[in-house]
């Protein structure tokens, strides 16, 4: 299996249904090995346009055309401070880390937090076996709290990768004024990928970037 002809092969599929477009994003999803966060025996999948499930957590490592529409809306830039809820396998971390901290250079950092203790410390090893250990830091939590807990104005960018039936006011408090949030709002069984923009500390703006389909948030603030 020639992995990164499968990665690149993959890149240029999904630019050319226009999904993927940024210079940035793709090269992060150039740069990233999927194969090392997929669930072990399944690494030949690792470059089908699918989501692949995480053993038998019940949840899933989200299809590549999904991660990389989520990352070209968020706009993450080198040096951003940003917040994932919802680890799963570490990849879209990974891919956060390429982007807030270009081969690992700069002040950029990410952290991710994740409900399941097993997926914790599945997306942790992987994050470390592929070397992004120094950028991003995975804490075992429930992520509809935020993080650190109670403490405001927090990251430049927030992504939400579980579907949320409303935005949780914590994380809308971390969300530093000027900063992005993109989170999956609806049904558990269908969401709209919703983009929050805090205009001021008491403004935000919200914008509906099309369906999706997650698996549901689940915690205090979550369902
Ligand atoms: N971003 C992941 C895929 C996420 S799947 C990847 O790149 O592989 C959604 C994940 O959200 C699941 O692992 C699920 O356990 C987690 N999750 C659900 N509710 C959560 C919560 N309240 N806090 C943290 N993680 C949560």
């Amino acid at each position: 299996m020639d992995f990164e002809r499968q990665r690149r092969a993959l890149a240029e599929a999904l630019a050319s249904e226009g999904l993927l477009k940024s210079e940035a994003v793709r090269r992060a999803f150039l740069k990233v090995p999927r194969e090392l966060f997929v669930w072990p025996g399944m690494e030949n999948e690792a470059y089908a346009d699918m989501p692949l499930p995480l053993g038998d957590t019940g949840q899933t490592i989200s299809a590549p055309h999904m991660v990389v529409i989520m990352l070209d809306a968020l706009m993450s830039k080198p040096g951003d401070k940003v917040l994932e809820v919802g680890s799963g396998s570490g990849y879209n971390a990974a891919l956060l880390a390429e982007l807030v901290a270009p081969d690992g250079k700069g002040e950029g950092r990410v952290i991710t937090l994740e409900r399941i203790p097993d997926l914790a410390r599945f997306a942790a090893d992987n994050i470390a076996k592929a070397g992004y250990s120094s950028v991003v830091k995975v804490v075992q939590c429930d992520g509809t709290m935020g993080y650190p807990k109670g403490e405001v104005d927090v990251y430049d960018r927030i992504i939400v990768t579980a579907a949320a039936p409303r935005v949780p006011l914590a994380l809308k408090k971390q969300l530093k004024v000027n900063g992005t949030m993109l989170v999956p709002l609806g049904s558990m069984g269908y969401q709209d990928l919703m983009r929050i923009r805090r205009i001021t500390s008491s403004r935000f703006t919200e914008e509906n970037l099309g369906g999706c389909v997650f698996v549901p948030l689940v915690g205090e603030d979550g369902y």
